[in-house]
């Protein structure tokens, strides 16, 4: 057993989680409150018109590392929750880049002159854009916008419309003409720049809460950490040297709650005080899935399909997660999309998947699901606080607190694991 009192931890999203898993796997007891009655946060499965599907289409990438690893140690093993598939980028028709399976960096030259849909000299600018980027060790000398960021590269054309600004607003959730280079550059870094094995794609293979929230639960419940779900934490005190949450005392606490959530658990606590002035002046970027359920017959080409526009961003078939015939259309950041109803949406994006794979039968019913803070503005420069805060014994995890990635499960999972490193640092 470790030397470390009881922990609390608020928030069972991925980082909140993740943390509780790395403090369980170091003999620390915890107990984890959660405000909704289910695990995951932003990324949950959901139950639709009888089926289980999530509340937003997520992709999982071979540079989710630390996720990957997680997923092995509860329990929920990669091999059987996510299908591995070389990285593909296929809008049916119009561009189609795949990567070979090849050791780095030839698998991206190759993928990268062998693309369908882009001229050579294109190829070659996007070549040399990312070995330039590489020999800088991606860092910039100042944060941009992506869209600027490109264009002082001359990154234009058919590369720029399918490659570069797809991978942005999917990474980062954020416009190109408002996203941060910055952090595009380390995604880029870590995935098209990394090994091979890093861009692949790892598709789901069954609902979200199955990758991994639900075995983590169970792998932190069997050791004997404690959930109290549809509980939602107030003001936190300080008790001696520790933490007060209802009437139970912690050594330490955890608060690993979106960015928005924070201020009502520290607004009376000053120590606090710049902290919070740093997230409120956060913006939020939205992000919708359109299910349409087609006959149980209908599958995609790929599992994963690009779609032109000009709504339409991704579409994905849900066959292979126990929920045949249903397509995920996603929708990122803000759009021309986000003005329109779900009943004009779902024609439109039908009209769209039609233009780009022939003739659909109609489907049979349709639903979306609006996050309309998905994430958070992924702008140039913006302020990030890390785990750390100005308490003792108080630490923040989530997706905005790991500074060097955009929202994203592998961010969110990153800093569940410095947070507990932190609390194991402390006690
Ligand atoms: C629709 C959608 C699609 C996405 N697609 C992708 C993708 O394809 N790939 C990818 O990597 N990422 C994707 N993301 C981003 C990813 O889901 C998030 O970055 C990640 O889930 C954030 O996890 P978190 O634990 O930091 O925060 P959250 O998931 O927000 O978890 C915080 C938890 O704290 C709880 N809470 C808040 N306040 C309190 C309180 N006072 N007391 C108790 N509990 C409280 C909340 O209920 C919540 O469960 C997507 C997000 C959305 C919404």
């Amino acid at each position: 057993m470790s030397a470390c009192g009881r922990v609390a931890i608020v928030g069972a999203g991925w980082a909140g989680l993740a943390c509780a898993t790395e403090l369980t796997a170091a003999d620390t007891p915890v107990t984890v409150f959660e405000a909704s009655r289910q695990l995951g946060g932003r990324a949950r499965s959901v139950e639709l018109d009888g089926h289980t599907l999530d509340n937003g289409q997520h992709l999982l990438v071979g540079a989710y590392r630390e996720t990957l690893r997680l997923m092995r140690r509860v329990g929920a093993e990669p091999a059987s929750t996510v299908q591995r598939t070389p990285l593909r980028l296929d809008y049916p028709g119009t561009f189609r880049l795949e990567l070979p399976e090849l050791p780095a960096p030839w698998h991206l030259a190759i993928g990268l002159f062998t693309a369908t849909g882009a001229s050579l000299r294109e190829k070659l600018s996007a070549a040399l854009f990312m070995q330039r980027l590489k020999r800088q060790h991606y860092r910039l000398d100042r944060d941009t916008t992506v869209a600027a960021w490109l264009d002082a590269h001359r990154q234009t054309g058919i590369l720029r419309r399918f490659l570069w600004e797809p991978l942005c607003l999917a990474a980062l959730n954020t416009s190109p003409a408002q996203a941060s280079a910055q952090i595009f550059a380390n995604v880029l870094r870590d995935s098209l720049g990394g090994s091979r094995d890093a861009t692949d794609l790892l598709l789901q293979q069954c609902d979200l809460g199955q990758i991994f929230p639900a075995q983590a639960a169970h792998f932190i419940a069997d050791r004997g950490g404690e959930f109290r779900l549809s509980t939602r934490i107030g003001e936190i005190h300080r008790q001696g040297n520790g933490w007060l949450i209802g009437d139970e005392h912690f050594e330490q606490v955890v608060l690993a709650v979106a960015p928005q959530h924070l201020a009502p658990l520290l607004a009376s606590r000053p120590a606090h005080a710049a902290l919070l002035q740093m997230v409120a002046g956060y913006a939020y970027e939205p992000i919708a899935t359109a299910y349409l359920a087609y006959p149980e017959t209908v599958r995609l080409p790929f599992p994963m399909l690009g779609l032109p526009g000009p709504l339409g961003q991704w579409v994905f078939d849900r066959h292979d997660m126990g929920n045949a015939g249903i397509m995920a259309f996603v929708l990122s950041a803000d759009g021309d999309w986000d003005k329109l109803e779900d009943d004009q949406l779902a024609p439109k994006l039908h009209a769209e998947l039609e233009a780009a794979i022939g003739p659909l039968p109609a489907p049979r019913w349709q639903r979306t699901i609006r996050e309309r803070r998905a994430t958070f503005s992924c702008r140039p420069d913006l302020p990030r606080p890390g785990a750390a805060t100005a308490e003792r014994g108080l630490w923040l995890a989530g997706d905005y607190t790991y500074g060097d990635y955009p929202a994203t499960l592998e961010g969110a999972v990153r800093s569940g694991i410095v947070a507990a490193q932190g609390v194991l640092g402390e006690s």
